[in-house]
């Protein structure tokens, strides 16, 4: 497996000593520092970043330790200071990466650079804005694309602060095989206390790196106070880290037949799906024979109760189960109801 790029630096670039302080200690553990200078925030009068004066904070770090640097950009002329101070790569922030219009105007800004952008996921879950900002910036001939994967909003409140929905990162990668893929588990984790398992998960789906924030001192952070990591607590978590690796040998042969059992497994489920709703389809059109109603209640919780007690016997999660319940009763109804208005 590839050596994964490691970014770390601070939420925001707040001070010259704070940038120093939180990047000087990550040398010979990271790749690339990160700070954010302008920072897009939800709500008017929350810290905004200090602007163009952190330049020249991220510069000195990038001196110091001789590593590279990346910072969020948002505008074309965000894109100009950046370059003008010699910062090596530039991320579109989620709040970014919604908006085409700023997306193809740092696009244009950036047409003719060598720096290296990493497109972040928007803040909502829609592929299409993801796909649509990688295509506006490799139509403006940028070659060197990453992909940052920072969790999605989502209303109500979860466990984390931005819902993973490690799926549509899936269909992303699908989508562009050759673009790396990259985890932010600060901003999907939202605490402190869940960066490692958020990162450890990417490790074991081969994401190709990490962008972790960590700050001299996390608790008096102007913002994501909540989630930075120390220094030194960043580079326990990258010590406990396990990069897998992909495998050979025995190994892959035990693989290659446990997921063929998994294959056979996934014909037979369809399989008996395909029977059920033919079942389905037979009960309407008894049901439009005898001018029925499609729903009836009291059929349905036996039907729930039933399978949910199996399942339970089985280890089956209960969301799983209703989530898998839900959808075959959606299709069945479906498949009933155009029977009954053919
Ligand atoms: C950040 O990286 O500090 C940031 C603002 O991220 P996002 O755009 O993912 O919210
Ligand atoms: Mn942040």
């Amino acid at each position: 497996m590839k050596k994964p790029l490691i970014i770390a630096g601070p939420c925001s670039a707040e001070s010259r000593r704070q940038v120093l302080d939180s990047c000087l200690p990550l040398v010979g553990r990271v790749d690339m520092l990160r700070a954010g200078v302008w920072k897009p925030r939800s709500r008017p009068g929350s810290f905004e970043g200090v602007g163009g004066r952190a330049l020249a904070w991220v510069a000195e770090a990038k001196r110091l330790t001789g590593l590279p640097a990346v910072i969020e950009v948002a505008s074309a002329r965000h894109v100009e200071s950046a370059l003008k101070y010699g910062i090596d790569a530039l991320w579109l922030g989620a709040r970014t990466t919604v908006s085409p219009f700023a997306v193809q105007e740092i696009a244009d800004a950036l047409r003719g650079t060598k720096v290296m952008v990493f497109v972040k996921n928007p803040v909502n879950p829609d592929l299409e804005l993801w796909i649509g900002a990688v295509e506006r910036l490799a139509d403006a001939g940028i070659d060197g694309l990453s992909l940052i994967h920072r969790g999605f909003s989502y209303y109500g409140r979860g466990h984390y602060r931005n819902a993973p929905m490690w799926n549509l990162a899936f269909e992303m990668r699908a989508r562009y095989p050759g673009l790396p893929m990259i985890c932010d588990p600060s901003h999907i984790a939202g605490a402190r206390e869940y960066v490692a398992e958020v990162a450890q998960t990417a490790a074991d789906l081969r994401y190709d790196g990490l962008m972790i924030e960590s700050h001299v001192n996390p608790s008096e952070a102007l913002s994501d106070a909540g989630q930075q990591l120390t220094p030194d607590e960043l580079i326990h978590l990258l010590d406990a880290l396990q990069w897998r690796a992909d495998g050979d040998g025995e190994f892959a042969r035990r693989l290659e037949r446990l997921r063929q059992e998994i294959d056979r497994i996934d014909s037979e489920l369809f399989t008996l799906l395909g029977r059920r709703m033919a079942i389905a389809d037979r009960i309407g059109e008894e049901k439009r024979d005898n001018n029925v109603v499609i729903l009836q209640d009291t059929r349905w919780r036996a039907v729930v109760d039933n399978v949910t007690a199996r399942a339970a016997e089985l280890g089956l999660s209960s969301e799983f189960v209703h989530a898998i319940l839900d959808a075959i009763h959606i299709e069945s109804i479906g498949r009933q109801n155009k029977i009954l208005n053919e």
